[in-house]
Order: C-alpha cells, then sequence, then structure tokens
C-alpha cells in the first residue's frame, strides 16, 4: 500500500525513528559500499543511529549482491544470521540480488521489505509510523542515485556512474541495476569538494561501466576526468575499472599529464581467447586490448595495470584456455583478478554449449593466479629502492602504517601520526606475509 504524507505527518513518521538503532550489512562491489553508506548518512540524518558492536538492533538493511551463485547464497546466509541475532529487528533488503529476485528474498525469515534504493528511506520511516510495510517495490527505471562515501580508510568513493548497456552473455548487472545512467559533472565535482572538505585526499571513482559516463547528461568522461582533477584539497583520483574501448588515447594521454590522476588503471579482459570473447559478446578483440595496453604504457610507462579475467566461461575449451593463457602471459601487466564464471538464471551464456565442469574451473582458475603472483612479483621488485608517494592510512597493528604508492604498491612502513597524509617513502624488501614491500618514511626528499 502506497502512502502519501502532508509535512506534519511526514514529521511524525522522521520522529517514528528517533534513537532506533540499525546495524548495515553490504555484500559485493565497491559501487554497494558507497552506496549502503550514504543510505547510512540518510537514516542517521533522520535520528536513527547505527548500533554498536553487540548492540540489538531495530532496523537491519542489507545490500545484497548477485553477481554469481555463491554471491546469491551469501545473501541469504546474510539474512538469516541477522534474523538469528535481531529477531525482532525489521530486515530491510535492497540491491542486485533484490532487484533480480525479490521473492525470493521476501520470502525469506525476517524480512519485511525488499526495496530499490532510492525509496528505501520513506519505506522505513513508514514502517515504523504506520507499521504499515509500504508495496515491496524494486523499480525497473531507475534514477540515478548519488552516493560517495569513505571507505573502510581514508579513501572516498564516488559513484559517477550506475547500470549498463552492454549486456555481456554471462551478466545480470544490466538486469539488475537497470541501463547506463550517471550524475552530472556539476554535482560530481560538488562531491567531491565535499569529500575534500572532510579532509578526503584520495577518491576512487565507481560505477558498473565507468568510462560509459554520460548516457543521461550528454557530457564526455574525459570532461568530468578534468573537472575532478581541478578539485582542490583533492590529491589523488584512481578509475575503478573502465572498458578498454572506452579507455580512449585522449583519456590516457589525460591520465598521464594530469595534476591527481595516479598512474594506475584497472582494464577488464575476461577472457584472452577470441573465441570466447565473441562468446562472452565483449566489445574487443586480443589484438585491441593488446593495442590498449601498449597505448597505456607509451604514455604511462610506470603505471600499475590490473586486470579482471573469467575463466571457465561456457565453450572454453581446453585449446581455448591455452590460447588464453598464453597471451595473458605475454602481456605486460601488473596483475590479474580471477573470477569463476558463474551460471545466471536468464543470461545468453546458458545457451553456449560446453560446460566447463568445477574442477576445471579450479585448476584454471589456480593457474591464472600463480600467473597473476609471478606478475605482481615482477612489477614490485622493479620499484625496490625508488622513493614514492604514498597515502598512509590506519592499521590494526599498532606502529605500522599501511598505504599504496601513486602506482599502487601496497606499503608497510613503521610510522605513528602519519596516517592520512601522502609522504615519500624509500621501497624496501617484501614484508614478511609477502603482500607488501616494507618502506621508510623520508620526510625530506622532494617528490
Ligand atoms: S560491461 Fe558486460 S560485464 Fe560489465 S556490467 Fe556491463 S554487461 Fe556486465
Amino acid at each position: 500500500m502506497r502512502q502519501t504524507m502532508n509535512y506534519f505527518s511526514y514529521l511524525c513518521s522522521v520522529n517514528a525513528l528517533k534513537g532506533k538503532k540499525a546495524v548495515y550489512l553490504t555484500l559485493g562491489c565497491k559501487l554497494n559500499f558507497a552506496e549502503t553508506s550514504t543510505i547510512q548518512q540518510q537514516m542517521e540524518a533522520a535520528g536513527v543511529e547505527t548500533a554498536r558492536n553487540g548492540e540489538v538492533a531495530d532496523i537491519c538493511i542489507v545490500n545484497t549482491c548477485s553477481v554469481t551463485e555463491v554471491a546469491d547464497s551469501k545473501s541469504r546466509q546474510a539474512i538469516s544470521k541477522l534474523h538469528r541475532k535481531h529477531p525482532e529487528a525489521h530486515i530491510v533488503v535492497t540491491g542486485c540480488y533484490a532487484q533480480l529476485h525479490p521473492e525470493k528474498l521476501a520470502a525469506l525469515e525476517g524480512v519485511d521489505i525488499v526495496v530499490g534504493k532510492e525509496g528505501l528511506l520513506n519505506n522505513v520511516i513508514s514502517l515504523f509510523h504506520n507499521n504499515v510495510i509500504t508495496e515491496t517495490e524494486t523499480p525497473k527505471a531507475q534514477p540515478f542515485v548519488p552516493a560517495c562515501a569513505r571507505g573502510e580508510r581514508t579513501r572516498f568513493f564516488l559513484k559517477v556512474q550506475d547500470g549498463c548497456d552492454y549486456f555481456c552473455t554471462y551478466c545480470t548487472i544490466p538486469f539488475a541495476r537497470g541501463r547506463s545512467r550517471n550524475g552530472s559533472i556539476a554535482s560530481l565535482v560538488e562531491q567531491a569538494e565535499g569529500a575534500a572538505r572532510q579532509g578526503g585526499k584520495e577518491i576512487v571513482l565507481t560505477g558498473v561501466n565507468t568510462g560509459d559516463f554520460g548516457k543521461t547528461t550528454g557530457e564526455r568522461f574525459i570532461d568530468l576526468l578534468q573537472a575532478l582533477d581541478r578539485v582542490e584539497g583533492i590529491q589523488r583520483y584512481r578509475i575503478s575499472s573502465i572498458e578498454p574501448n572506452l579507455l580512449t588515447e585522449d583519456i590516457i594521454r589525460f591520465c598521464s599529464q594530469s595534476r591527481a590522476f595516479m598512474p594506475h588503471f584497472h582494464i577488464p579482459l575476461q577472457s584472452g581467447s577470441d573465441e570466447v570473447l565473441r562468446l562472452m559478446h565483449r566489445r574487443y578483440d586480443t589484438k585491441f586490448f593488446a593495442q590498449k595496453i601498449d597505448e597505456v604504457r607509451k604514455y604511462i610507462p610506470d603505471a600499475f595495470i590490473g586486470v579482471d579475467v573469467i575463466v571457465g566461461m561456457r565453450g572454453e575449451t581446453d585449446e581455448l584456455f591455452a590460447q588464453a593463457y598464453d597471451f595473458m602471459q605475454a602481456l605486460p601487466v601488473s596483475q590479474y583478478h580471477v573470477f569463476s564464471y558463474s551460471e545466471r538464471p536468464g543470461t545468453k551464456a546458458l545457451q553456449i554449449p560446453g560446460k566447463v565442469s568445477p574442477k576445471q574451473k579450479h585448476e584454471r582458475s589456480q593457474q591464472i593466479l600463480s600467473l597473476s603472483e609471478e606478475k605482481l612479483h615482477t612489477y614490485y621488485n622493479i620499484y625496490k629502492g625508488q622513493t614514492r608517494p604514498v597515502l598512509l592510512e590506519h592499521s590494526k597493528s599498532t606502529g605500522i602504517l599501511h598505504g599504496f604508492t601513486d602506482n599502487y604498491i601496497r606499503v608497510e612502513v613503521q610510522a605513528k601520526g602519519l596516517d592520512n597524509t601522502i609522504v615519500p617513502v624509500a621501497l624496501g624488501e617484501w614484508n614478511e606475509k609477502g603482500d607488501a614491500l616494507t618502506g621508510t618514511v623520508s620526510l625530506n626528499y622532494e617528490l
């Protein structure tokens, strides 16, 4: 039942939330995390306190993911766990799984509402004010919902774009998140200025298909980058992920000369076999991808290049995987992020013959992970002995701070009181865990 409210009724209903306690749980990508933070800010503005560890909550907000079968099952398990922990709480579910299968989630014990992110606060208000659950609603035509939030540590995540028009055959995101849309350059610059006022130094630009920015406003992605580069106080930007066909030479050239865009790219390849790329309906072939990497290396030789790969797609025979492996081995990139193909209801990929067994998927994934480790070691080793700027972040271990160099090398230093500052760090050997280089802060060094 949809409720309309006059101003008085609205005030009463907002009052109904005052002093209530909420917990927030997010599954999936950085975009989801940024959106949950924005929901949390809205709830706090309406008087809802965030429950501390061990406190019983009145409201549980779950932002779900549906990228794989495992993500679906994790979302369901998280809801059941929250219900056991907070049996009296109202559970509100949103996110990609909620968009794709609202009925499955609504049927879970303890779930009160399954909603799109836009109407979430009003639905919660209505629930507490009238004890009425507004119609379970996951709208098909979704507007652009802005989100800019501080991550766990020092970085901010600014959502610049949402949705996707590409419809790769294995992917459900266009069904879950809708068509490509974006915020205006002016509104995004304003949000970046807000992050700078809160002491933010680094912003990661996030989106589903970030490079497709401009579908709503007719603006160009490169103009957004140029406008953000002028925001005072923000010293670093990273682009979370960009499709190779949308990473133009102009963008690469601009990043190489800009004030604040870091030498760091994250580019999805998905497969190193042309036949598999064709089955996936990707918009490039391996030749194009290799040229793109060369272009990045030409303008920014020291760039960190992270690449996403899916193994075990339907139709990926042993022979095609071997070809893909050889291609990936030869590519001058810094790291591979490996994902196993997951069968998703409603996708075109289900019509492709040649299912890959879980065992083969696991073996292929292990091979790419080892290749990735080699690439990462080779890349890090080049920079040992150099001094690079590092944005230091809090760490759980006392006296130790972690951070990333401009070119995305993870660094560990012994230092105090320097978190959220960018300092020159001389890079040394690998740390004990083998997940970062040790470093020494050299404050007298001019970067
Ligand atoms: S580009 Fe392809 S893989 Fe990425 S979100 Fe769009 S449809 Fe999914």
